[in-house]
Parts: C-alpha cells; structure tokens; sequence
C-alpha cells in the first residue's frame, strides 16, 4: 500500500516493522463540545486507512485519546479554559461534560459507521506516565523548570521543525500570531510539559506533581497513551492537518527525546474540510453535527459518501447542495445494491479481477473515488450475475462502510412488505405453525428488521 507521508513530504510504500502486523495511532477529539462534521472527516479518512489495511490482510492495533484534560489549542492559548466554561455553562462538572461528549462523539462514529478504535483511553487516565516520562525529559536536559512550569527545550533537538518543511521562521511567527508571549521560556518554541502557574483561575482538574500542583500539557498525553498502549515504535500516527504543528510537532520531540530513538514511520494527516467562512471549527460555535444533518432529514451516510467521493488530501468544501447530491447519489446506489438477487453463479475470475482493481485504487494513497467507479462498474457489468455483484459489493462495503446491503431507511414498498410479512406470521401462529412463524422472523431480520410482540400486537423497527 502507498501513502503520503508527511514527515517526508512522499507518496511512499507503507512497510510496517512487524511483518502483518500495523500499530496506528490517531489523535481523539477534545471533549468540551459536539464533533463537528469537519472533524468527522478526519476520522472517516482514520477509518478507510484501518479497513485498507485490514482488507490487505494486516492486523491493525488501534489507539485513540480522548482529551479531557490539557485542552489548549496552544500553550499560548488566551481566553476561557473550554471545559472548564462548557462545564460552567451546563451547571456540571468538568468530567461531567467529558463523558456526556465522549458519548455523542462515538455516536456519531455508529451513525457514520466508523469503526471504534481498539484501545481508547481519556488523559487522565495516564497522570502518572506523563509525571515519568516528564522526569525522564529532565534527567536527560531535554526540559527546564521555570516560572512555575515545566518546558520542553527546543533548542536541544537538531530538527524540532521535523514535520514542517524546516520553515522556522514561517513555523515561529505562526506561535506569536495573536498571542501572549511566555516570559519564562529559553526559547520561543519551547512548550509546556506540566502547568503548576494555571492561567485560568479556577481550573479543575489538577493533580500532585514533583513540581507543585498541577495539570499535563496537551501533546503529553498523546506521546503516553501511543507509548502504553502500542511499545516503543509505532507504524502510522493520524490526525488533522492542523495537527501537524504544533501539536504533532511536540509529540516527535518529546517521545524521540525520551526514547532516544525514531518513534513514528508514517504520518498520515487529513486536509480540513471548509465552510464559506474557511475551516470548519469548534471554537466558531456555528458548525454542523451529524445530528443537525439528521434533523435536517439527511442520511449520515450521503456525508461518508460525500468524504468519499474526494481525495482526502485535498480541501473540501461543505454546502448544502453538495450534500444533496450527495444524498441522491446515495438513494440511487442503495435502491441499485438493495435490488440485487442472489440469483447465478459466481464467477470467481471476476470477484478476483474486480476486487483487485478496487484495492489498487484504494492502495494508491486511498484513491476512494477511484475506488467508488469500480462499484459503480460493477453495477453496470451486464456479464456478471447478481451474485456475483452482490458478492462483491459485500466485500467493498467492509472498507467503504455505505450499508449497501443493509436496509436501513423505511420508503412505503417496504412498510407493506413488512406488513404482509407481520400478518402472515400471526397467521402461522394461530395454526400453531410456529416453524413457519420463527422462519418469518428470521427472513425479516436478514433484511434488517426487528419484530416485536406486544400485549398490543406485533411492532417492528430497523435495527442499527
Ligand atoms: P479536536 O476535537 O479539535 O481536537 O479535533 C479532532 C480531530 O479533527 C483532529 O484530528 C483535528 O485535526 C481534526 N479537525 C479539526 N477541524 C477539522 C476540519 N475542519 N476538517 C477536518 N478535520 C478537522
Ligand atoms: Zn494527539
């Protein structure tokens, strides 16, 4: 499999350090607000790259943060501390909000179906593994305590701009863009380890350190939890373009200094998708959510459709009328995939040469539109039978995620079928021919529908 890799700039081949076997990391949401579908995006791409590589046969470990602790966008940050408002705001308590956030957050990964990572784990789970590994930084000379804090000294590093083109200048005058300047750091791009000197008046969470009471800063947590949970080497770290400086940046700095050794091969970063007014973002407060989407009467899925349809190194714009085009497409390919039979043969020969074609694009830095013309060309093959076809949409759809087998909107031709199908069944059963009612059931439920019987009769639902 190809990928673009940040750290060189390169479409490179992806060779994992242990045969089979692919360690990813992927940073987690901050959990002070609703995911917006901008950062939804990012994840989408997150979970191609994992069923890519699952569908190239590697086992994929997965690890993700959950942020709820260290949530500046910069060490520079001014203004309120956000979990800490939100929380105000809401009458609850920082951790409160937290799990109320985390929550919606991977209800959206169900309603977009986005695989959950294996291993997902909140920062502050792992006070005492950034306490450590902030010791070890200063044992080594990597880091200096001043003014209350604990820094990371950048100017003991020979490459700290490793992932950015070497634009310092560019890289430093992007810090100092808009924010205050901190008095007790050596050098400009040295950043925050360990707070005891809060800016916030009346942060919550804080915890004893050797260098006073304090909290983590917020590339820490994700150097420890990659550490913990993946050893000393990890294969592919992902995240948002937005990621790569500074928070990406800082999180090479700090693991190599500690370990003392490369730590990440490949950097995998998604370009943002935009709204009229530029990068969609939490801190602009007017941004969409899947569940607005879905008040707005739209399928979560025309959206993954929609990530699809685009590279995702290239910008993507967001408008309403994309969307619907979107949802059409959508509509049109899932009454196409649903109507298919199992009737015919299946031919082998072209289940290989299609499925090949189709992980040809999806390994070419996951071409995903490329790889949505193979379906399409699929559907249109007049020499491949319905089996065939729907055999090889099943196997498409474990990376594509579109549910193109799977009824899972309620249209009238349905709700009939399901009807006859309902009274059929009581039929059945007041024969006492409870095989065939149980048989009935069974053949709803391959189409994705639950029956339940009720004191006030039989009612059915999709399942999801
Ligand atoms: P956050 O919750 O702000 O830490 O962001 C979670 C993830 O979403 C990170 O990987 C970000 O890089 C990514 N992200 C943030 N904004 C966008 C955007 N507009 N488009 C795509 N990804 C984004
Ligand atoms: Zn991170």
């Amino acid at each position: 499999m190809k990928l673009y890799n940040t750290l060189t700039r390169k479409v490179e081949e992806f060779v994992p350090r242990e045969k089979n076997v692919v360690r990813m990391y992927t940073c987690g949401p901050t959990v002070y607000h609703y995911a917006h579908i901008g950062n939804l995006r990012s994840y989408i791409m997150e979970d191609i790259l994992e069923k890519t590589l699952m569908y190239n046969g590697y086992k994929v470990k997965r690890v993700m943060n959950i942020t709820d602790v260290g949530h500046l966008s910069s060490d520079s940050d001014t203004g309120d501390d956000k979990m800490v408002s939100s929380a105000k705001k809401q009458h609850k308590t920082v951790l409160d909000i937290a799990k109320f956030y985390t929550e919606a957050f991977f209800n959206d990964f169900k309603k977009l179906n986005i695989k959950k990572p294996d291993i997902i784990e909140p920062a502050t789970n792992l006070i005492d593994d950034y306490i450590n590994l902030i010791k070890v930084l200063l044992e080594k000379g990597f880091a200096y305590f001043s003014g209350g804090n604990v820094y990371f000294d950048t100017s003991k590093l020979e490459d700290y701009y490793v992932l950015t083109n070497h634009k310092e200048d560019e890289m430093v005058v992007g810090v100092r863009q808009g924010v205050e300047s901190d008095s007790n750091k050596k050098n400009q791009a040295d950043f925050v380890l360990w707070f005891t000197k809060s800016k916030f008046e009346d942060q919550e969470l804080k915890w004893e350190s050797p260098w006073g009471l304090g909290y983590p800063g917020w590339h820490i947590e994700c150097s420890c939890i990659c550490m913990k949970h993946l050893g000393e080497y990890v294969d592919i770290h992902c995240g948002g373009v937005d990621n790569i400086f500074p928070h990406h940046t800082n999180e090479i700095a700090q693991s190599e200094a500690y370990l003392g050794h490369k730590w990440c091969n490949y950097w995998v970063h998604c370009e943002h998708l935009n709204d009229k007014n530029g990068k969609m973002s939490k801190s602009k407060g007017d941004f969409l959510t899947v569940s607005l989407l879905e008040e707005k009467g739209y399928n979560p899925l025309s959206y993954r459709l929609m990530c699809l349809q685009s590279h995702y190194r290239k910008q993507l714009v967001f408008s309403f009328e994309n969307l619907d085009n979107a949802e059409q497409s959508y509509k049109k390919l899932k009454q196409r995939t649903l109507s298919l039979t199992d009737n015919g043969v299946l031919d082998e020969n072209e289940f290989n040469n299609y499925k090949n074609l189709f992980l040809k694009f999806l390994n070419e830095d996951m071409n995903t539109s490329s790889a949505l013309t193979v379906l399409y060309d699929v559907l249109k093959d007049g020499k491949l039978s319905d089996l065939t076809k729907k055999t090889l949409i099943k196997s498409f759809d474990s990376v594509l995620s579109l549910d193109l087998l799977t009824q899972t909107t309620v249209d009238k031709e349905l709700e009939a079928y399901v009807e006859e199908k309902i009274k059929e069944r009581q039929e059945a059963k007041k024969n006492k021919n409870y095989e065939l009612a149980d048989q009935i059931r069974n053949e709803l439920k391959e189409k994705n529908i639950e029956i339940k019987d009720t004191r006030e009769g039989t009612t059915w639902s999709l399942i999801k």
